[in-house]
């Protein structure tokens, strides 16, 4: 697997399907068929009924199949689920699906020396018909798999631009991972690609004066080794970020900052990171504010974010030990 950003959907032969009928959960069955048929009408089409996570298995060192801190996912996915008036998927059956995908879908995942991993979506919608704006009453829940690698370029630092367009509401949903908060970042995405930026940076929606995250990352930063972790209602709570916090402090015996970061003291900053299960953490070069940019690095990654990111990585693949909890091995 090459090192560039290889982040796409591609069909693996398994995966889990499960629906939610008469105000209960199925059995659940692995299923061949890629497909999703749907109503016209289904909710989640015209009022994007939908909420989805995104979770990685990796192949350890010596060989065994582990998945990164699941019971995050099922936990966020149920904040997720409550919000958005959609039922809750229960624990147990959230790990037994993605061990059964994990498992049927084995042989897919990247070895330990390509550096890759199979990345778990879960997805659940609603598939009622409706016609008046209102919550379906039943649901679907699909977990399906890739092989990824990097979702960045692994030898390049990102570029962010300051986005003009608000991807969540001061009170509104940028909390969970709901497929609205990114529909309205689409055209925006786009956008920054055609003009060389890999993604969006968006400030509070209040005030546009204090740092939240990318369209698909909490953003993190370093100066004078503290590492300072933006702080917003309104941005989504990575786990990547919640470990790397962690990391930082107890193993790494940093000192960590979560607080409200305004956009002007960053100019002072160090280092500059996104954080995410797809991106991992990746060094942030320059960060485009409408033609003034600030700069962290020039393609190369700095000290203190290349430690947190190789601890990260060397707890993933089981090279040092794992924090209580945060592997979860698949036999
Ligand atoms: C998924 C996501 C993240 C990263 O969360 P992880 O749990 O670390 O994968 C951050 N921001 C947004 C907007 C996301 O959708």
């Amino acid at each position: 697997m090459n090192t560039k950003a290889n982040f796409s959907y591609h069909k693996l032969p398994y995966r889990y399907i499960n629906s939610f009928v008469d105000g209960k959960w199925g059995e659940g069955e692995l299923s061949e068929d890629e497909r999703i048929i749907l109503n016209e009408s289904a909710c989640v089409l015209h009022y994007c009924q939908v909420v989805f996570e995104g979770l990685k298995a990796f192949k350890t060192i010596d060989g065994r199949i582990v998945c990164f801190r699941p019971d995050m996912n099922k936990k966020r996915l149920e904040s997720s689920c409550k919000q958005m008036n959609m039922p809750i998927f229960p624990k147990e059956k959230f790990l037994a699906a993605v061990e059964q995908v994990v498992k049927a879908n084995k042989e897919y995942i990247p070895s330990f020396e390509e550096g890759g991993s199979l990345y778990i979506r879960p997805i659940m919608y609603g598939t009622t018909p409706t016609m008046g704006v209102k919550s379906a009453k039943e649901f679907e829940i699909r977990f399906f798999a890739v092989s990824v690698g990097n979702y960045f370029d692994a030898n390049k630092t990102a570029r962010l631009r300051v986005s003009d367009v608000d991807r969540a509401a001061p009170k509104g949903t940028g909390n969970i991972k709901a497929g609205l908060n990114y529909a309205m970042s689409l055209s925006n995405i786009t956008d920054a690609h055609n003009k060389g930026f890999n993604e969006n940076l968006y400030l509070d929606p209040k005030e546009r004066k204090y740092v939240e995250e990318t369209g698909g990352a909490n953003i993190f930063f370093i100066k004078d080794n503290k590492v300072i972790f933006p702080y917003s209602e309104s941005i989504l709570p990575s786990i990547t970020k919640m470990s790397t916090m962690y990391i930082a402090k107890e193993i790494l015996h940093l000192e960590i900052e979560e607080r409200k970061v305004t956009f002007q003291e960053i100019e002072n900053f160090d280092e500059c990171a996104l954080c995410g299960t797809a991106s991992t953490i990746t060094p942030v070069g320059l960060i485009d504010d409408h033609g003034h940019q600030i700069i962290f690095s020039n393609d190369v990654i700095g000290p203190i974010t290349s430690l947190l990111l190789k601890t990260l990585k060397d707890i993933q693949h089981g090279i040092i030990p794992a924090p209580k909890g945060w592997l979860y091995e698949i036999k």
